[in-house]
Parts: structure tokens; sequence; C-alpha cells
């Protein structure tokens, strides 16, 4: 990331910290996040039969249910039901992010419309990252994101927040209506409802859902129990990633849009969607589970970037495509392999633990990354300068 946008991004992180200094100690977000913890350990411990009862609600409410395996899987599955269709709308989803959806459909002639006014700049842009969950053009000002835009857009569109949200959001618009295929991602899927939750302010989810086929992308890892224990996570996410205490839409999706106001006759294709595809993904979460799972228990707060040292150094560069700084890291271990894992930035954590104490789920982040280091240095993987100050050490006693 370059320089001016890391300041950008430290001034965004500042205001954000300062937003929501007052309400993280307030008695009931501290009551909130004992309950997240535990609704996220029980997730995570009891999954399998947690998806068994899912699934089969799922079913039971008219969805479409695909497990992949794999990132490939879920691609494969993706492109059989759009592969049609010149544009697919899509919402932010960091699953989504994970398997490199928009890259593999673009590639594919499937033109993706980012919906989420953050990540379509971010989608105009010239490197295509994001710098937060939850806030993707965190990193870009309003001077920069207005010549992004107007080159986009070839006029001049005047370096103010309404002159540029009214031209992104008008062209979203009237792209919008010509897409019959929606992706989004999802917060949590409650499985004894076998409902799908998303969380949202723009309002771009709703759109998006309700078009003619809905595809839901979401990693194992978001099952809980009930509708209730999602609306905690949402609530709790919300309070540490925008400092609001309550988001502006949270959806719950159960089946395809239907009716039954004429002689209780149910009619399918009402408004909503007429199809509903869930798209369950593994992609490494098993094997995480079999190590612990702790990097699973995250909510996608972003709380952990907006502390570190090394993110507000370096941005994006620290982490796993979507997946952020050291949580990025160390998922990047499961979902890939260790090489990975040090390309996305092993050795570059200080291993202060400021992640750790920020989080709101209390992910040791710092303690697993020092965890897979020794794995890593075991299977020859570090860095070149170590292995010299190593040497040193054993020559002279010192690494000076
Ligand atoms: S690891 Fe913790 S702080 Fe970081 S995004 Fe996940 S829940 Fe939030």
């Amino acid at each position: 990331m370059k320089k001016s946008e890391i300041e950008v991004m430290n001034r965004s992180f500042g205001i954000l910290t300062e937003r929501r200094s007052h309400i993280l100690n307030d008695e009931r977000t501290l009551e909130l996040k004992d309950k997240v913890k535990e609704i996220r350990q029980y997730s995570i411990s009891n999954l399998d039969e947690l998806m068994d009862i899912g699934i089969k609600k799922l079913q039971k409410n008219g969805m479409e249910v695909i497990l992949a395996e794999t990132s490939k899987n879920a691609l494969e599955a993706i492109y059989d039901i759009v592969k049609d269709e010149s544009m697919v709308a899509k919402s932010k989803s960091n699953t989504a992010g994970e398997i490199r959806l928009s890259e593999f459909l673009e590639n594919n002639g499937v033109e993706v419309l980012e919906t989420d006014l953050g990540d379509r700049i971010v989608q105009f842009g010239p490197e295509n990252r994001s710098s937060h969950p939850t806030a993707p053009a965190s990193h870009l000002n309003v001077k920069k994101i207005s010549e992004i835009v107007s080159d986009e857009f070839n006029q001049d569109v005047k370096p103010e927040p309404r002159a540029i949200l009214n031209i992104v959001k008008s062209d979203i618009l009237d792209k919008l209506s010509k897409c019959k295929v929606g992706i989004t991602g999802a917060n949590s899927v409650a499985a004894e409802d076998g409902s799908i939750i998303t969380v949202h302010n723009e309002g771009n989810i709703s759109l998006v859902s309700m078009l003619d086929t809905h595809i839901v992308i979401v990693g194992i890892d978001k099952f809980v129990k009930t509708i209730e224990e999602a609306v905690s996570i949402v609530k709790l996410e919300t309070i540490y990633a925008t400092g609001q205490t309550t988001p502006a839409y949270m959806n719950v999706i159960s089946g395809p849009s239907q009716t039954a106001d004429i002689e209780k006759v149910l009619l399918k294709d009402m408004y909503g969607a007429k199809r509903v595809v869930v798209i369950l993904l593994d992609n490494g979460r098993s094997r995480a589970i079999d190590e612990g799972g702790e990097c699973l228990l995250c909510i996608g707060c972003g709380s952990c970037i907006v502390s570190c040292p090394i993110y507000n150094a370096v941005g994006y560069d620290f982490g796993y495509r979507r997946y952020l700084g050291g949580r990025g890291v160390v998922f990047s271990r499961f979902v890939e392999d260790q090489k990975s894992c040090f390309d996305s930035g092993l050795f570059t954590c200080t291993l202060c633990g400021l992640c750790t104490l920020e989080c709101p789920v209390g992910i040791k982040t710092n303690q697993l990354i020092e965890k897979l280091r020794k794995e890593s240095v075991e299977s020859d993987i570090f860095c070149e300068e170590h292995s010299k100050i190593a040497h040193k050490i054993q020559k002279k006693g010192s690494p000076f």
C-alpha cells in the first residue's frame, strides 16, 4: 500500500477508534462479548451437529444447499448457475474474496457488479484491494476517490462525498435492474431455523438478494444454533466495526419468495428470489477445527487490524486476501499452506498482542502466529535474514 494511502487509512482508523471508545466498555457490550464468545465456541465445537441440522432445515425451507470442499468446487458450482449471464450483482463478502470469485467470473466472461459503495470504488481503482472488512475504501481520500470515479465515468466528478455517491449509486442501480442473479455472503446461518442472516447499512444486500436467483456463499464455520444467536453476533460485530449499536439493516432469509394469500394456496415467486442457493464452503476450515479452530471464532469486525502496529504501517500487504492482518495470516495456513502463510506475513508480526487485547471474542492471534512460526521453521520456510542472525549467534555468541 502507498504511504499516502496508509496515512488516509490511519486517519480513518483514528476516527473509528474515537467513535466507538465510549461504547466498548459499556456494561451491555461487555455482557454481549461474553455471550458471543460462548456462542462462537459452541458453534465451532459442535459444527458437525449444527451442519447436519442446518442443512436439513435450509432444504426444508426451500433452499438448495451445495457443500463445497474446496474453493474450486465453490467456483464451479457458482459458474454453473451464472454461466449464461453477462453480469451478476454482488455484495461485500470475505468468503467470495477468499475464493477470488470476482476474478474467476470476470475471467470467464461474467461481469461482476459490486453494489457496496466502498467495494465499487475499490473495484474501479488500479489495485482493487480493500483495507478493512467493513470499510473497504478506508485508505482512499475523497480527492483520490473523485479521480478514480472521474476516470471511470469519463467526466469531472467533484471531490465531494455526495457528488461521488450520486453518480456511483445511479450507475449501480441502472446495471442492477438488468441483473438476474445476486451473490451475497452471510454473517451467520441459523441451523435450527434454517435461515441466512446478513447485515448491512447501505440496503444493497436487500436489493441483491431479491433478484431472481440468490446465491449465498458462506463458510461452514458460520453456523450457529438460532436466529437470536445470530442477532447477538451481528450486534457485537456492528459495535466493534462501526461504533454503532445496531446496523441499518439485518436480513433474515429463510427461503425463496412465496405467498399463501389466496385460499391458503402456496404460490412461489412473489417479489423476492425464485431460487436461493446456499454454497457452504469448507476450504480448510475442517483442518482448522482439527487443530483447535480458534481462528474460526472470528466475527469479522476488523478491530484487530485497527490496533495492529504492522497493519497501520504496511496496510493490506499484511494478511491474506480479504482476511487482513495477523488473523488472516493464521487462516491462510488452513486455506492454503505454510508457504502462503509465510507470504502473507507470518514473520512480519511483532507479536505485541494488541490484536488479542482488542478482539471481542479473544482470539489469541499472537500465540497462534508463534506456533505457526515454529512449524514453518521446522519445515525450512523462514526469512534468510533470520538464518544469518542465527549463524552469527552460533559463531560469535551475539546477533550483532
Ligand atoms: S480476529 Fe477478532 S478482532 Fe479480528 S476481525 Fe476477527 S473478531 Fe474482530
